[in-house]
């Protein structure tokens, strides 16, 4: 159960949405006190929480807090969730899981020698798969993988980091984009700097109403790889009619745009 009733948060761009919950007029940086029942389903507010089953009071993220909620039917700390039957090794043969858990050490945590071939192919079928929109990757920029639904085409695309989510946006308020999208199919050959070849998969195809393709690459910092892919990027969409773009995190923060947006995200 909740252990605490009333809580104080910023409304940041949640005020129309806590208007309709009975919060009456708000603005951006009004500190208002709610019932955490009202906080948004995604919110990553901390709340504290007091676990059903040994009373201990801690701290839970909103949106792991419901999901919690929705899987035990209670509120459980993190030790009274692992135990009995709620524990997947429970009442399992403990040889068997020794057994188990010793395989992995023959073979290095289940990692095995692959030969360049392998490679070459798992990589291919990866990138494949990321190129189709299959496979959602890692990124380390922010950590924080969402999805989006494009308002101008209904798609929906995995961003890879806060700062992608921030140009799909830019992306479908542009009256001047008729079409934008991450599961374009195209990849890249590049060598690397190690020498092996890899394949690129840029973010984004743009089609403008005058009928240019723009094929672009969102980062965060420029890299000397980011530069690699860029020039095979460049090449090929010579080739192919397009124009090739990159984009920098400084560009997309001109007046801010991006730490404010940040600010918004992470808020409720
Ligand atoms: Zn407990």
């Amino acid at each position: 159960m909740l252990a605490e009733d009333r809580i104080k948060i910023q409304c940041y761009s949640k005020i129309q949405y806590y208007k309709e919950k009975g919060y009456g007029e708000n603005k951006y940086d009004s500190v208002i006190e709610i019932s955490p029942n009202d906080l948004p389903r995604t919110s990553a507010k901390k709340v504290k929480v007091k676990c059903d089953e040994c009373g201990k009071v801690f701290e839970r993220i909103w949106q792991y807090r419901v999901k919690s909620l929705e899987r035990w039917g209670k509120d459980l700390c993190s030790s009274c969730a692992r135990k009995g039957d709620r524990n997947n090794s429970y009442n399992q043969d403990r040889k068997e899981l020794l057994e188990y858990a010793r395989s992995f050490q023959k073979h290095e945590c289940g990692v095995q020698k692959r030969t360049p071939e392998q490679k070459r192919k798992m990589s291919q079928a990866r990138s494949d798969g990321i190129a189709e929109g299959r496979i959602r990757i890692h990124s380390h920029n922010w950590g924080e993988k969402t999805l989006y639904q494009s308002t101008k085409t209904n798609e929906k695309h995995y961003a890879d980091s806060l700062l992608e989510r921030l140009r799909m946006i830019q992306l479908d308020s542009d009256n001047k984009v008729v079409y934008w999208t991450k599961k374009h199919k195209i990849k890249i050959l590049y060598k690397a700097k190690t020498g092996e070849f890899h394949y690129y998969i840029p973010d984004f195809k743009i089609i403008y109403s005058d009928g240019s393709v723009v094929i672009e690459e969102v980062k965060g910092r420029m890299t000397d790889d980011v530069k690699i892919k860029a020039k095979y990027a460049n090449v090929f969409c010579n080739n192919k009619g397009y124009v090739y773009r990159l984009i920098t995190q400084r560009e997309l923060n001109e007046n801010g745009e991006y730490r404010k947006f940040i600010r918004d995200f992470r808020k409720e």
